[in-house]
């Protein structure tokens, strides 16, 4: 299947000073990052806070300069952000964040926000706006009566809800869920991680999926990609990462999530915190916490590399299992 969204090697590049008068040091945040999105696919993008994957997803929506590599919607180059054919383009590709009372303004009404993408974009005809709002409003699980309600008056999960329902207003076909379930209790969680599922179902959008919490992720993605500091390490189907992740980050990321019906299985759990992105370590980032790492993994940064049809390992030892 084409691509919907086609990413190869973003990278983006922080300059931070170290102090008043101290050295300038460079902070890659995304580092030869590649990714792909089918329409109808999920893939879920797994990493640690401060591994990079918030910023790629802003990248691959521009709104996040690429310091590095190219964007693709549908075939075609990601125009220059702010230009009319780049507002065009959001259009299509919409995002969801984290914190929807954050996402969302206070002072208006809900039926009133989900109506607002197709105002700004002129999307139909004025009068039956309302009308579209409030089967949107449907679509997400939510009745008219929430239509004139404001943000505060709504659970977390409504507000969710209701921004799922504005992002979709102008018909995306792409979605970069950035933690879009953070912020909600367990139970609703599950509610709209299914919900998500269910509007793929049915409108056959492609989404882009961003977690650092691996059960979530496992529920809804068909590939995942995961990131550490900046690279991606290891990237597979769903499937293969979870019964045999091959990466010793991996490993160590599915040894710390519950498996349904089976409990944790039995690998090492990750050790010690991330390390700092200004200070990065040689060789493979990962070998200060990795329970196998040799002497050349201090040395030389292993590529990513694929390993069969479907998978792409960053690992020195993968080759030999
Ligand atoms: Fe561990 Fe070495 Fe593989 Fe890095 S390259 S994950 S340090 S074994």
């Amino acid at each position: 299947m084409s691509a919907l969204l086609d990413a190869r090697n973003l990278g983006r590049t922080y300059r931070m000073r170290q102090g008043l008068f101290g050295r300038v040091l460079d902070i890659h945040a995304v580092d030869g990052v590649d990714l792909s999105v089918a329409p109808g696919e999920t893939l879920g993008f797994v990493g640690e806070s401060g591994s990079g994957k918030s910023t790629t997803g802003r990248m691959v929506l521009g709104l996040e300069p690429l310091d590095a590599g190219e964007v693709r919607f549908e075939g075609e180059p990601l125009p220059p952000t702010g230009s009319p054919a780049w507002r065009r383009q959001r259009t299509r590709m919409q995002m969801i964040f984290q914190d929807p009372l954050a996402a969302l303004d206070r002072r208006l009404t809900i039926g009133v926000q989900v109506r607002e993408p197709l105002d700004i974009h002129d999307i139909g005809a004025r009068e039956e706006r309302d009308e579209r709002a409030l089967s949107l409003l449907s679509l997400v699980g939510l009745s008219p009566v929430h239509a004139a309600r404001y943000p505060h008056e709504l659970s977390g999960g409504q507000r969710q809800r209701a921004v799922i329902a504005r992002a979709l207003a102008t018909e995306p076909r792409l979605l970069v869920c950035d933690e879009p379930v953070s912020a909600l209790d367990v139970s609703i969680q599950a509610q709209v991680v299914t919900l998500l599922q269910k509007l793929q179902d049915n409108l056959g959008i492609g989404m882009l999926f961003i977690s650092h919490d691996l059960r979530v992720v496992r529920q809804i993605s068909h590939r995942i990609a995961v990131i550490y500091l900046g690279r991606i390490v290891e990237e597979g189907t769903a499937e293969d990462l979870f019964q045999a992740p091959l990466h010793p980050y991996t490993q160590a990321l599915v040894a710390a999530s519950p498996e349904p019906g089976r409990g944790k299985i039995r690998r090492q759990p990750l050790q010690g915190d991330p390390p700092n992105p200004a200070d990065r370590p040689s060789g493979c980032a990962f070998h200060p916490r990795c329970p196998v790492a040799e002497a050349r993994c201090r040395d030389s940064l292993p590529s990513l590399t694929p390993v069969d049809g479907t998978r792409r390992v960053a690992c020195h030892l993968v080759s030999r299992q």
